[in-house]
C-alpha cells in the first residue's frame, strides 16, 4: 500500500482565520481520483477557478506560499501540504471560502487530524517517486540548499543560523519514511515562529491579524522565547520547535514538486524562496525523465 497514491475516504470540512490576514476563512477537503493531483478551488468567486498545487502556478513566497491561476489566488498553504505529504496523500481537492488557509495552530497537525478523521485510502496507481541522481543545489547569498544521491529513503537536514542574534545555531536531521507516525511525532506539530524585527515590518504592513498566542511564539534578539501577544514566556513543543518548523515548512515547499523525493538534502537557513526554487529544479528533471 506505501508505493500506491493515496486520498482521502470522505469529505472533511473546517473553518478559521488566517495567520496573515486574519480573515475567516472555511474548507473542505474532497477524495480525488488517481493522476488527478492536489487542487485548490476558490469557491467564493463566481467561476470557482481551480488552482493545482504546483510550483507551475507559485507567484510569491514572501513569508508563505502563495499560488495563482490566472486572477485567482490562495495563500499560506505551505502547513496543509507538509500535512499532506506526511499522510501520503496525492490526490485531494480543497474547497476554500477565501484567499488564505485558517492559521489552526500554525503547524501542520491542525490538518493532519482533520485528514486522518477523513480515513486515508489507497488508489489504484504508483506513486510518482523521484530519485536524486545528481547533485542539485540552490543557494542566495548565505542561504543554500544542497540535494544528493542517497542508499534509500529522504534523508533532511536543517541548519538555522540567525548569525549570533535571536538564538544560536540550530541543526535537525531529519530521516522520513513518509509515515504518518513518524512525521506525526517528529515535526508535524512544530508551531510557526517570528523574530520580533518582523513583527514590527507585519504591524506596519498590517498583516499578522491572525496570529493568537496559542498558534505562533516570536524570538526576541535575547534569544527569550515569547508569546506573540501577551509577550510573556511561551512553552515550547520541543526545545528545538524553530528548526523543526524549519523542516516542515522545507517538505511542505518541496511536494510542490508533486512527487516523492528519496535523496539527502541538507539546508541551511533557506526559507520558502529557495525551498520553492529545489522543488522547482525537481519538478523540471521529473518532468524530462
Ligand atoms: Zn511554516
Amino acid at each position: 500500500m506505501d508505493n500506491l497514491q493515496k486520498t482521502i475516504g470522505q469529505p472533511a470540512e473546517c473553518s478559521g482565520w488566517g495567520m496573515f490576514r486574519g480573515e475567516s476563512v472555511r474548507i473542505k477537503f474532497k477524495p480525488a481520483s488517481v493522476n488527478s493531483g492536489i487542487h485548490f478551488v476558490r469557491v467564493d468567486l463566481p467561476s470557482r477557478p481551480i488552482i493545482p498545487a504546483n510550483v507551475h502556478f507559485l507567484s510569491n513566497t514572501a513569508k508563505r506560499i502563495f499560488l495563482k491561476k490566472d486572477d485567482a489566488e490562495v495563500e499560506g498553504i505551505e502547513h496543509v501540504m507538509a500535512a499532506l505529504a506526511g499522510l501520503g496523500i496525492d490526490n485531494i481537492e480543497i474547497e476554500i471560502h477565501g484567499r488564505e488557509m485558517p492559521a489552526g495552530d500554525g503547524s501542520a497537525k491542525y490538518f493532519m487530524d482533520i485528514l486522518k478523521e477523513a480515513t486515508i485510502v489507497a488508489l489504484a496507481g504508483e506513486k510518482h517517486i523521484f530519485i536524486i541522481r545528481e547533485p542539485i543545489m540552490v543557494s542566495n547569498g548565505n542561504a543554500s540548499i544542497i540535494a544528493s544521491p542517497i542508499n534509500e529513503g529522504l534523508l533532511l537536514s536543517y541548519t538555522l543560523d540567525f548569525d549570533g542574534f535571536f538564538i544560536d545555531p540550530q541543526t535537525y536531521e531529519y530521516e522520513i519514511e513518509f509515515n504518518e507516525e513518524n512525521f506525526s511525532r517528529e515535526v508535524a506539530s512544530a508551531r510557526t515562529f517570528g523574530l520580533s524585527t518582523y513583527v514590527e515590518e507585519f504591524k506596519k504592513l498590517g498583516l499578522g491579524k491572525g496570529v493568537t498566542d496559542d498558534n505562533s511564539y516570536v524570538i526576541q534578539k535575547d534569544g527569550k522565547i515569547t508569546k506573540p501577544l501577551s509577550m510573556s514566556p511561551a512553552e515550547l513543543r520541543f526545545p528545538n520547535e524553530h528548526v523543526r518548523h524549519k523542516i516542515l515548512d522545507l517538505i511542505g515547499d518541496l511536494y510542490l514538486a508533486n512527487v516523492v523525493v528519496k535523496g539527502h538534502i541538507v539546508a541551511k537557513r533557506s526559507g520558502h524562496f529557495l525551498n520553492a526554487e529545489l522543488a522547482r529544479k525537481i519538478a523540471n528533471i521529473a518532468c524530462k525523465a
